[in-house]
């Protein structure tokens, strides 16, 4: 998998602690997948030692040629924190794609997205990727959750895909009040999507996870976890499936994307 010392096109604050970052990529990103991720470190540093996993938000073309990419983060720690001081020009070594991504939904079949806070980051290069291979995406509606105002992020991204975009809080300061699990569970029990794509914190995936299966519904949950390594060394981020011989599979080398009937949550 290349790694490249890349530039820092931009990076803009967006609001309360999230921001969103351009770096310069390899043409391996070409192939990139939604759902596939890359790992970073700030140049030379080496604090911290270990390089930190995020979603590919969006490819940048020119021309139709993949020139760079965006992630969208959310500042939590050291590296974050550093990451937001960071100019543009500035050197980033980015390695990547890695992992495994979404699958195209079946044709003709309808997608929903479900996105828990910072969770909406690799659902936006899903919905692009979907709308460009054809996919109608005015039937298609995603449903963004997050634990208020602030945390609700993209939804002219999901607009301008004409795609029905539902907002749920859960202190209520922005759309619906409550779990974005809510307005999920009344829309399966309204319409027969072909399939579900979720991305958030893990008791979100459990409990979509949950409501996909007891409506028959396939769904595929990107699972994101503290992560060393990020290539398959390391063992640090196992996650209990049903479809491995040893029980457990790898969420740096066989996900972050799983079909959520597999994942033991
Ligand atoms: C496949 C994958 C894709 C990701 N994509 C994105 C993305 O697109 N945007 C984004 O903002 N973040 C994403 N993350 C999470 C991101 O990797 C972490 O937020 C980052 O590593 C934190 O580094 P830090 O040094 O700033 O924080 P640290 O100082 O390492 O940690 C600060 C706090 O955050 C907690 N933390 C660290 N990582 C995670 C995590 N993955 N989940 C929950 N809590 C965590 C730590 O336990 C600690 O409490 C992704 C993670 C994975 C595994």
């Amino acid at each position: 998998m290349p790694q490249i010392r890349s530039e820092i096109l931009y990076n803009q604050a967006q609001q309360d602690e999230y921001y969103k970052i351009a770096l310069t990529c390899s043409q391996a990103f070409e192939a990139a997948i939604p759902g596939q991720f890359v790992t970073l470190k700030i140049g030379d540093r080496m604090d911290p030692l270990l390089r930190r996993p995020f979603s590919i938000h969006r490819l940048l073309r020119k021309n139709g040629a993949v020139t760079g990419m965006e992630i969208l983060y959310r500042v939590v720690g050291n590296f974050t924190g550093q990451l937001a001081e960071m100019k543009p020009s500035g050197a980033i070594d980015l390695l990547g794609p890695l992992g495994h991504g979404f699958s195209l939904p079946p044709e003709n079949a309808t997608p929903v997205l479900a996105a828990g806070g910072i969770g909406v980051a690799p659902l936006v290069f899903l919905a692009e990727s979907l709308n460009a291979a054809g996919v109608r995406m005015n039937d298609a509606a995603v449903f963004l959750g997050g634990r208020s105002a602030a945390d609700i992020l993209c939804v002219d991204d999901f607009s301008r895909l004409e795609m029905k975009t539902r907002v749920v809080t859960e202190d209520g300061s922005a759309g619906h009040a409550g779990l974005v699990t809510a307005p999920l569970e009344t829309y399966l029990a309204q319409h027969r999507p072909g399939i579900i794509y979720a991305c958030g914190p893990h008791g979100m995936l459990r409990a979509v996870s949950a409501l996909a299966a007891r409506h028959g519904t396939p769904c595929e949950v990107s699972i994101e976890t503290v992560m060393a390594c990020g290539i398959g060394i390391c063992m640090g981020c196992a996650v209990k499936t049903a479809d491995h011989p040893e029980g457990y599979r790898h969420i740096c080398k066989d996900g972050p994307v799983f079909e959520a009937s597999r994942v033991f949550f």
